[in-house]
């Protein structure tokens, strides 16, 4: 096989995609150009991308890596970041996808010549870490020896996968619940990434967990008002600004806080900015001097 078998690949992979991948946020590169690759011997083409995070691009690669005993063939999803990593992998909810994820590659072409039989098919994660970041890959490996119809299928559905799961992660948030969630503001796209994470189950639990529920603006605690039902209750407000939720950046515990409902409905009636915390306990220190 050769770069020509790569291209005759991603033509008829982006022409499968085209009238499927209508609504999601998948962007087709039709226009690819050859890229030549001196660690696994072989090409890659860039296919596409996830729509507004040009670091999360769909790339075929063919490649003749030492130890292999032909070229292989390889889709994935290629990150400049870890974390764009890690967050992309949160948001597709790989796990339901694809299952466990079948290896993790810790750099080296040489480890991922190694990869057991059972495990082509399904998604690997190679990390390659730099001191600019790197290059990380949610990537299949395919045995197929040439391109044929079920190769084309099985890398269509991998992507069309994605896609789905991306939409459905952007349609799940606002519920009609949030509709007054900044209501002023006009960039939705900042609000939904605001919700997004503070409804990130595991750093939601681990922020409460530490500020034992208490909320961190009235310092009201559930359970003191409401007895055994307010046990274990309260909600995580995301406190990095509006504005700077546009690209993609890594959520710590610490852009969270523990709020009470009221609390939080009040800080989300304010600008979504920094100042929006201290705005509101002022608010309320005022209220109580002047009873
Ligand atoms: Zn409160
Ligand atoms: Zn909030």
């Amino acid at each position: 096989m050769n770069y020509k078998d790569l291209r005759n690949l991603a033509e008829k992979v982006i022409e499968r995609l085209e009238p499927i991948i209508e609504g999601m946020p998948i962007r087709l590169n039709r226009n690819f150009a050859k890229r030549t690759d001196r660690y696994t011997n072989g090409w890659n083409v860039q296919i596409g991308w996830v729509d507004g995070w040009d670091k999360c691009r769909f790339e075929i690669w063919l490649d003749d890596i030492p130890g292999w005993n032909k070229m292989q063939f390889q889709y994935c999803v290629s990150f400049r970041e870890k974390n764009i990593m890690e967050r992309f992998l949160e948001q597709i909810n790989h796990e339901n996808m694809f299952g466990r994820v079948a290896s993790l590659f810790k750099d080296s072409d040489e480890e991922q010549s190694k990869l057991d039989k059972k495990n082509y098919g399904k998604p690997t994660l190679e990390l390659n870490p730099n001191t600019a970041g790197g290059w990380f890959f949610y990537t299949i490996n395919d045995l197929s020896k040439n391109v044929n119809d079920a190769l084309v299928e099985r890398i269509v559905g991998f992507y069309v996968a994605i896609g789905r799961a991306l939409s459905e992660n952007q349609k799940s948030v606002p519920k009609p619940d949030d509709t007054d969630v900044y209501s002023a503001k006009e960039n939705r796209k900042q609000v939904v990434t605001h919700l997004r994470r503070e409804r990130n189950p595991y750093l939601s639990l681990l922020r409460k967990q530490q500020d034992k529920y208490q909320c961190q603006i009235c310092e009201m605690k559930f359970q003191d008002v409401y007895g055994e039902i307010g046990k274990d209750f309260a909600e995580a407000h995301h406190i990095v600004p509006l504005t700077q939720l546009d690209g993609p950046q890594t959520v710590s515990v610490d852009d969270l806080i523990t709020v009470c409902a009221n609390c939080h409905r009040m800080l989300h009636k304010l600008q979504g900015g920094a100042e929006d915390i201290d705005e509101l306990k002022d608010m309320l220190l005022m209220r109580y001097e002047v009873r």
